[in-house]
């Protein structure tokens, strides 16, 4: 039996997590959710953000972390949805943030004549370093003279692995091109590094074509011709920003999916967006983001079969089901709410079985 710690958080994170445990429960696999109330609302009431010995738990116990979304309008600068969310990436040394953008239906596309086949992209965001290290500090505060210091942290370690972990996922899954994005022409040290340790990951995978390029380059050339890419590794920064555009091109923050990974270790899954106060208790939130996380984390626990099933489900749900209004400028109406979106997808995987 394989534990797995589920954390809605706030927001419409309980409305899509309600959804997507359903629906992997559905499957009959040997896993075991367990429900956490890690959020604003705990935090508010007796100041817990995860309690001690938490992530202790966690690594020794649990296959993998189900997780909703975090943030509050109440909790001023979002102290706790740091030490939840940011706390695990760093402290479970989550280093790969795998961010797949598949286009699951032409209509999705705002790019003009790209069909499905066009849009493959799966970017590979390191997790763990770069300017989310949270090195620096100001000096002069408030005054006219301050000055405000950022670090961007780039080791030989945390540059191989992220770069190993592309360049095998494209080998497993029979794709040629792996790219980086980087800014080597104008941030010499550690984009330097990033340069020379990707040559030096391809020339281990001499199958797949690598090619390294300026990530303001990339960018216009992902809305020019998408079709040339097809895994792209990036620091937590560039990633951060790369994936956003890639979620844009191919549905929006509705549907996309993430997996923080650690291979070999627990690891946690999320949808892209975030708590979404703006929607939060109005039946509007898209689950397909959260049913789509629950694939990729069927993946990583070893049940492929089951994934792909599901992703199978989500696309005919987008291609013909009811849609949460997100997607109706799209797809066309009327809109639905999630609860009957999830309710669809749940009919349409057990037809597919
Ligand atoms: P964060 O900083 O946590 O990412 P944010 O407010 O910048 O938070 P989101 O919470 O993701 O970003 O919301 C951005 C916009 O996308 C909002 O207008 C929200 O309503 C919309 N949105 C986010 N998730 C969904 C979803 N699952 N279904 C429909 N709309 C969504």
């Amino acid at each position: 039996m394989q534990r797995i710690a589920v954390i809605p958080g706030d927001g419409i994170g309980p409305e899509v997590a309600r959804i997507g445990v359903r629906i992997l429960e559905s499957f009959g696999l040997p896993l075991r959710f367990e429900w956490f109330d890690f959020g604003a609302e705990r935090y508010l009431r007796d100041g817990t953000i995860l309690p001690p010995g938490f992530m202790e738990t966690l690594r020794k116990e649990f296959a993998a972390v189900y997780f909703g979304a975090v943030g509050d309008p109440r909790v001023p600068g979002n102290e706790h949805a740091k030490g939840i969310l940011l706390a695990m990436r760093f402290e479970l040394d989550l280093y790969i943030n795998l961010r797949p953008c598949l286009l699951f239906d032409d209509r999705l596309t705002p790019l003009k004549g790209k069909r499905r086949a066009d849009l493959r992209l799966t970017f590979f965001r390191e997790n763990t370093e770069g300017l989310y290290a949270g090195i620096g500090g100001v000096f002069r505060q408030g005054t006219a003279d301050e000055i405000a210091q950022e670090v961007e942290i780039n080791t030989r370690r945390g540059v191989e692995r992220i770069c190993e972990a592309a360049f095998q996922y494209a080998g497993q899954r029979g794709l040629s091109r792996v790219c980086l994005a980087d800014k080597a022409n104008v941030l010499l040290f550690g984009h330097g590094l990033w340069r020379r340790v990707f040559a030096e990951v391809s020339a281990r995978h001499p199958a797949l074509q690598a090619k390294a390029m300026y990530v303001d380059a990339l960018a216009m050339d992902l809305i020019r011709q998408p079709e040339a890419y097809q895994v792209i590794v990036t620091n937590n920064l560039f990633g951060d920003i790369l994936t956003d555009l890639g979620a844009a091109l191919t549905g929006g923050l509705g549907i996309a999916a993430s997996g923080n990974i650690h291979p070999g270790r627990v690891s946690l899954f999320e949808p892209v967006h975030g708590s979404a106060p703006d929607i939060a208790g109005k039946g509007k939130a898209n689950p397909l983001a959260m049913a789509l996380s629950g694939a990729l984390m069927l993946e990583h626990l070893g049940h492929p079969r089951e994934a792909a099933l599901l992703e199978s489900a989500v696309e005919q749900q987008i291609e013909r089901g009811a849609r949460t209004p997100d997607l109706v400028p799209f797809l066309g109406g009327p809109a639905a709410t999630t609860e009957q979106v999830g309710e669809e997808l749940l009919a349409c995987l057990s037809s597919l079985r």
